[in-house]
């Protein structure tokens, strides 16, 4: 069955059960103008948005299926509540449809959806549904709340800090590489790729922790660091052999006979936290969450990054590593900028 057969409201009706996963704060949920709900006394709210566009974030039957594109638009918003330290509550969406589209695509994408709130207790409260003539389109509008005065942004590092990350970093980009090549295996990328991790938990215990400041990377290690960096008007001083790289990252890039720095400081979609906090809050931290890393420190200085490696530092622009885009042209503009 295609939408155009059953229509709008038609479409409404099929996906507007299993939608409330946090029953105690909502008033008004799907079906009237405006959905209504109650917020959390001694909390502030925090609001996010995310759009992702069929051809350009992800190729149907290749990079995703619809389940993981349902999924992964909630992920990506979810990631950046925790990435203020909060928790999220609620969601609306938008979704821009082909007419052609069949209904069982789009009860999968929403299966996707439905799944990844019910995990973390968050209510699609509406949405909105029009015709699209081209690419699918769909946009999440995700609401979290923080204990007020506690969202963690990412202007607040400061000199002396451990750097650090959560997990590994580079997987989803080298596991979008893997299927692109439609290569078999790999199971730890694809997944990471297409059905990300959302680091709620930790965000949390970031903020009982006191970190300093906190981005989710989602747009490679070389721009989020940049960003902390810049905001906080702060050197960032990276130790390269301290970032962990998966094994299956490092196996498939040099199956690929590429460089792994590449994915990971330049690809995206890890929705991994890096943050910043005071040494002695890392280490009590890190005995209750064990799978943080330390990969630098923050010195005083004017907003840029520096890679220390093979005992030297060279700066890392935000626009990440160049070695992998250069290869042959002797690292152009990276071993320029040599600290000395
Ligand atoms: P209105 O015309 O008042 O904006 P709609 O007819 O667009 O309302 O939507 C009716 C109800 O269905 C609203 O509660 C809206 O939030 C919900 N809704 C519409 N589209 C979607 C969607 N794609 N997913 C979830 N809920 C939706
Ligand atoms: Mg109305």
């Amino acid at each position: 069955m295609k939408i155009s057969d059953i229509g709008e409201f038609g479409f409404i009706d099929a996906v507007k059960d299993n939608t409330i996963f946090r029953p105690q704060s909502v008033v008004v949920g799907i079906g009237d103008d405006g959905a209504v709900y109650k917020t959390t006394a001694g909390m502030e709210q925090i609001a996010v948005i995310d759009t992702m566009v069929e051809g350009s974030h992800f190729i149907i039957g290749k990079t995703a299926s619809w389940y993981d594109v349902g999924y992964k638009a909630v992920a990506s918003n979810l990631s950046d509540i925790a990435a203020m330290g909060g928790v999220p509550t609620h969601l609306v969406l938008s979704t821009a449809i082909r007419p052609d589209m069949d209904m069982a695509d789009l009860t999968e994408m929403y299966d996707g959806m439905k799944a990844i709130c019910r995990k973390y207790g968050v209510n699609i409260l509406g949405g909105d549904t029009v015709l699209s003539k081209g690419s699918l389109v769909i946009t999440v509008a995700a609401f979290g709340e923080v204990e007020a005065g506690k969202a963690i942004c990412r202007s607040g590092a400061k000199a002396g800090d451990v750097v650090a990350v959560s997990h590994c970093v580079g997987d989803s980009s080298g596991g979008l590489d893997v299927l692109l090549h439609g290569a078999e295996g790999y199971k730890r990328l694809t997944q990471a790729h297409k059905l990300p991790v959302p680091q709620i938990e930790l965000g949390r215990l970031l903020v009982a922790h006191h970190c300093h400041s906190l981005n989710d990377i989602s747009d490679g290690l070389a721009s989020e660091s940049n960003e902390i960096a810049k905001a906080s008007g702060v050197v960032l001083v990276l130790d390269r052999a301290r970032i962990p790289v998966s094994p299956e990252l490092q196996q498939w890039a040099a199956a690929q006979h590429t460089d792994c720095w590449h994915y990971v400081f330049n690809g995206g979609e890890d929705y991994e936290l890096i943050f910043t906090m005071a040494p002695r809050d890392f280490d009590a931290l890190q005995q209750e969450y064990p799978d943080v890393t330390a990969i630098g420190t923050v010195e005083a200085g004017k907003g840029c990054v520096y890679l220390q490696h093979d005992g030297q530092q060279t700066l890392l622009p935000p626009s990440g590593w160049n070695h992998f885009r250069n290869e042959g042209e002797h690292t152009i503009g990276y071993n320029d900028a040599r600290r000395t």
